[in-house]
């Protein structure tokens, strides 16, 4: 199919800037507008390919940042993927393997491709990644609130809202009592899971042990970001899936993970494990464990969305995605129309060829904050 590709013409990256509705508040301060990094690609038939590195602005989550991912995509990604044999995404992955780390700026780069691919044959993402079904699951992931009956208001709205799992922060002072709180408010049948982003250490197996008592799916990443044996001791004390999320940055990683019996459930990021060809190979890998699987979120625009969304529906994913709406968090999407949930806790996948969502070029540009042009007409 891909023989007789037309070469790619123009190949760019960007960093823009999407406006917040309001302030974003988390323990890593504030901020006004959340900053990703775009690619886009065109051949000279005239089809394009949008892809989305969504690493965050600071080095608090992983060492992938904003900065890096700009310049690591624009300075060597995207030229060596320019370089790839043919235009397939898995030549593109094959070609820029040889880049250590820097998870997001090779996954923006490969989900150019993949978006250019689709458009160039007229098929949607899904098809392309061999995904079935018309919609997804999602559930929602709450922030830790002032009060337990904040939490659970809120845990009200979104049950009503139709999503189908929610997922509660904790933190050392923050975990029993709310989780206790949300199961006796919402009784069993509620899909709950908790996730810690790394607060806790081996000395906390007791405060996390109590959590067996309430049924939860997993408790996500309670130790160190990179603490990957550690992770392996406190799954031997709990009976709780533990789900590893910041400690899985590569398809080796998952598999290393699973070797060792360091989770029994996993949050995938195509940005953190370096882009869909490797998610693939790890939603095939989880099917052939009988591991628990589901797409984490990193307040992508759209534009990262729709890879997901097709991701999403490949064989090998078990549990709802972490997606909220766009419209949850921004004034506007970089796409147009953006996604909305379903009553019924659903995102439709996309059909259309391409991307499968219509991208804004005015947006894009007008909050451009920088862009560097790797192949094509200099600015
Ligand atoms: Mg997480």
């Amino acid at each position: 199919m891909t023989t007789d590709r037309a070469p790619v013409v123009t190949a760019e990256v960007r960093q823009v800037a999407l406006p917040f509705i309001k302030p974003f508040v988390t323990g890593f301060g504030v901020t006004a507008s959340r900053q990703t990094v775009l690619i886009h690609l065109t051949d000279a038939d005239g089809n394009e390919g949008w892809g989305e590195g969504p690493a965050l602005d600071h080095p608090f989550y992983l060492p992938d940042t904003t900065a890096t991912t700009f310049g690591i995509a624009a300075d060597v990604a995207l030229p060596l993927a320019l370089e790839a044999g043919d235009l397939s995404p898995a030549s593109v992955a094959a070609s820029m393997g040889v880049i250590r780390g820097n998870t997001f700026a090779r996954s923006g780069v490969e989900g150019a491709f993949w978006a250019l691919q689709a458009a160039a044959e007229g098929r949607s993402l899904q098809e392309l990644m061999g995904g079935s079904g018309e919609s997804v699951p999602v559930g929602e992931s709450l922030g830790i609130a002032a009060t337990v009956d904040e939490t659970l208001e809120e845990v009200a709205l979104r049950l009503s809202e139709g999503y189908g799992r929610i997922k509660l922060k904790i933190r050392p002072g923050w975990d029993v009592e709310p989780v206790r709180a949300v199961r006796e408010a919402f009784g069993p049948d509620v899909m709950l899971q908790v996730d810690a982003n790394a607060a806790y250490t081996l000395a906390d197996v007791d405060t996390l042990r109590r959590l067996d008592d309430y049924d939860l799916a997993c408790i996500e990443q309670p130790l160190q970001w990179d603490a990957l044996l550690e992770h392996a001791q406190l799954q031997r004390h709990l009976a709780t899936p533990v789900c590893l999320d910041e400690t899985l940055r590569s398809f080796e990683d998952v598999r290393r993970a699973l070797d060792i019996d360091a989770c029994r459930n996993v949050n995938l990021k195509p940005g953190r494990v370096g882009g869909l060809t490797a998610s693939l190979r790890i939603a095939e890998l989880c099917r052939e464990r009988g591991i628990a699987l589901w797409c984490g979120g990193m307040m992508e625009s759209g534009i990262g969305r729709a890879g997901n969304l097709a991701l999403c529906s490949a064989a090998g994913f078990t549990d709802p995605a972490d997606m909220s709406p766009a419209s949850v968090l921004f004034e506007w999407d970089l796409v147009d129309p953006t996604f909305e949930v379903e009553p019924d806790g659903t995102i439709a996948v996309p059909v259309a060829p391409g991307l499968g969502f219509a991208v804004r070029a005015d947006r894009v540009e007008a909050q451009t904050i920088r862009r560097s042009v790797v192949l094509g007409p200099a600015v």
